[in-house]
């Protein structure tokens, strides 16, 4: 897919970039390639997408133009498809996934959230629930391990199921066909879904999960700065019974404003209208490229990624039952990950990210986003497996 920079190289090149990096680093002024978990690499089309709308004044149009509408209106139609988003599903746009914890927490949930937490992301959530004076419940497990979702003691009137579609910290995917036990224990709570590290290579069950958000710069590969948020009408309609009764849900990002002005193809506030414009583009692209083609591809890249780790004599899976690893955040367990990370990126110029929080020196993370085509991958596992500290 990336034209510029295959910068990892096989066999005797490779010992000329050695034998070249002795020398001096500073000859070598090469841009890493990221595979990082966020921020990432960007996907190869956003370089000249960027290009355009600087050539054609995308930043400084009106957010209240009818041009700005357009690309609201595209964004939202590519989204749709790409998601495949039902109907009676809306989008609205907002600062990162961070907010999003925030405002869903303030608009769907009046007493009670339950939070299915394995690792810091998971614990993030339930941690913005508690600063909120919510009542909540946690059900946790070891960093690692993944959720059936039929544990757990969680009062039967819950209103508000809090699940992480992929804990990014630990490589850990919640399995989609796994939702539907959470429907059947809790058939009215409100179901929420960060899956900031996965879309669009995930296939969410939309007839449980009523709410679902991510931000952009992970797997989709552009730029940090907006968080896109999806919900349904019942996820609309308990907020403005929230708002009927009283309670404080917020001021511009209440999901009643949101949805009003996102009719109209507006934001209530001035947003980031480039990188509206640039996720636009992206799923664009993504749509022309195929999401079966994507999702194959996706597939076929964490296969060789986890066989790589399973051989290697100083990288180990830390996700150990298969079904519950992520495909699109793979995470090792290795002794030296500081040695490796710098050792790694100068001689491939490949940039994998350290271990989340704790583990910043015990593991590595690998992101296997779509921006990384399925030739860099095969060329990084053969580096991996030639690698030497
Ligand atoms: C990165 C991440 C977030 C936070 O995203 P921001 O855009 O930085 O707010 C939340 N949840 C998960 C699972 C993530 O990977």
């Amino acid at each position: 897919m990336s034209k510029k920079g295959e910068t990892l190289l096989g066999g005797r090149k490779r010992q000329q970039l050695k034998n070249k990096l002795t020398s001096t680093d500073s000859e070598l002024n090469m841009k890493n390639f990221f595979l990082t978990p966020g921020p990432s690499e960007l996907y190869p089309t956003v370089e000249d997408h960027v290009r355009t709308a600087l050539r054609t004044g995308i930043a400084s149009i009106s957010h209240r133009s009818s041009d700005f509408k357009k690309i609201f209106a595209e964004a939202k139609e590519n989204l749709k498809l790409l998601l495949d988003l039902p109907d009676g599903f809306d989008v609205v746009f907002l600062g990162s996934a961070n907010e999003i914890w925030e405002r869903s927490l303030q608009n769907l949930v009046e007493k009670q959230s339950a939070h299915f937490v394995n690792g810091a992301f998971s614990e993030g959530y339930a941690k913005f629930a508690k600063q909120l004076r919510k009542k909540t419940f946690i059900v946790k497990t070891q960093e690692g391990n993944g959720f059936e979702l039929s544990e757990g003691e969680i009062p039967e009137d819950c209103e508000f199921i809090a699940l992480t579609a992929n804990e990014t910290s630990t490589g850990v995917m919640l399995p989609s066909a796994n939702l539907s036990v959470i429907r059947r224990r809790f058939p009215n709570a409100i179901v929420s879904v960060d899956a900031v590290s996965i879309l669009p290579c995930y296939e969410t069950d939309f007839t449980v999960a009523d709410t679902i958000f991510f931000s952009v710069q992970k797997a989709f590969g552009l730029p940090a700065g907006l968080g896109v948020w999806i919900f349904n009408e019942k996820c609309l309609q308990k907020a403005e019974k929230m708002q009927a009764e009283g309670h404080q849900i917020g001021t511009f990002h209440a999901l009643p404003e949101l949805a009003k002005r996102a009719k109209d193809h507006q934001t209530p506030e001035t947003p980031n209208v480039l990188a509206v414009y640039l996720l636009a583009k992206v799923a664009g692209d993504m749509l022309r490229y195929g999401k079966e083609r994507m999702m194959r591809e996706q597939t076929y890249k964490a296969n060789l990624l986890y066989h790589t780790l399973e051989k290697s004599s100083f990288l180990t899976p830390l996700v150990k039952n298969e079904k519950f690893r992520s495909p699109t955040v793979v995470v090792a367990e290795c002794e030296r990950a500081k040695d490796f990370i710098e050792k790694f990126a100068a001689l491939h110029h490949v940039r994998v990210g350290s271990g989340y929080g704790n583990y910043k020196d015990k593991h590595i993370r690998i992101a296997n986003f779509p921006a990384a085509s399925k030739e860099r991958i095969e060329m990084f596992c053969d580096c991996i497996e030639g690698f030497e500290f």
